[in-house]
């Protein structure tokens, strides 16, 4: 074997040294948001929410899950508009995570240390720049031209409207107008606003990211986080519910994390706890 001349083993350890400072300088970087008690509540769950961001806006396989969601809601249509009906025929959407993607507000939030706030959230939606979530614009252009009216019935508020209507034109949705979008007004339940559209059409379909947006019931999840409610009302969501998926928010993480915005990082930590095996 040959000898190493000591000199050359000397800088290699020399270099070694080097890479290993810069390794803990870098892990010490005080820029990059911690989950350590000693960062904000907002910093600590823009940490604890990266890999459900990065899932929910990189991955090929939520992409998937949006087309396999959307080809189901077709085959689910074409079977209810068989079924005996009267009145006219309506699909009712989601906004948020069912048609449009808002996971770069989530990456956004996530990059710089932050977390939802009503005042980053409107400056997003008033750029009207969201782009439609796989297989949405095609299943709601093939809905409407089966003689569906399509309604989006939305938790974003009065003053998003216009900006809502613009992106969901500029994507190629149809029925982008406010007369087919219905934004939030002094509550997010939405039975009201369903029942307003079931008055005068046969509601064919539902398609949200939230089982709120099929029935207002499963905002109660008390029960072993709510499936209980699910596995009794199967047939009828089998049916007429489209399920999307939103690892990002939802009712299913505001039951974990509680209130206030304060406690919520610790409020996880223990959930994990407690269930760990
Ligand atoms: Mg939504």
């Amino acid at each position: 074997m040959q000898k190493i001349p000591s000199s050359l083993l000397l800088a290699a350890l020399y270099l070694l040294s080097i890479s290993a400072c810069r390794t803990v300088s870098t892990t010490v970087d005080a820029s990059v948001p911690s989950t350590s008690s000693s960062a904000s509540a907002p910093a600590q769950l823009a940490q604890q929410n990266v890999d459900a961001t990065i899932y929910q806006n990189m991955s090929a396989e939520v992409h998937r899950l949006y087309q396999q969601g959307y080809e189901l809601a077709k085959i689910r249509l074409d079977a209810n508009l068989a079924r005996p009906h009267t009145k006219p025929p309506a699909v009712i959407v989601d906004i948020d995570e069912t048609v449009l993607d808002n996971s770069p507000y989530q990456v956004t939030n996530a990059a710089n240390g932050r977390t939802y706030s009503p005042e980053t959230w409107k400056q997003w939606t008033a750029k009207a720049s969201a782009k439609a979530l796989p297989g949405a614009v095609e299943f709601l252009n093939y809905a409407a031209s089966r003689g569906c009216e399509v309604f989006y019935i939305s938790n974003r508020e009065a003053d998003e409207e216009a900006a809502t209507v613009r992106n969901l034109a500029t994507v190629g949705f149809p029925m982008a107008d406010t007369l087919h979008v219905v934004p939030m007004v002094g509550t997010s339940d939405k039975t009201a606003r369903r029942a307003a559209v079931a008055k005068t059409h046969y509601i064919a379909l539902l398609a949200g990211d939230q089982l709120r947006d099929f029935d207002e019931s499963f905002k109660n999840r008390s029960v072993d986080n709510g499936k209980p409610l699910v596995d009794a009302q199967r047939d009828t969501l089998e049916r007429y519910f489209i399920m999307l998926p939103n690892s990002m928010y939802g009712t299913w993480l505001d039951a974990v994390s509680g209130k206030p915005l304060e406690s919520k990082p610790a409020n996880k930590e223990a959930v994990l706890k407690k269930n760990a095996y």
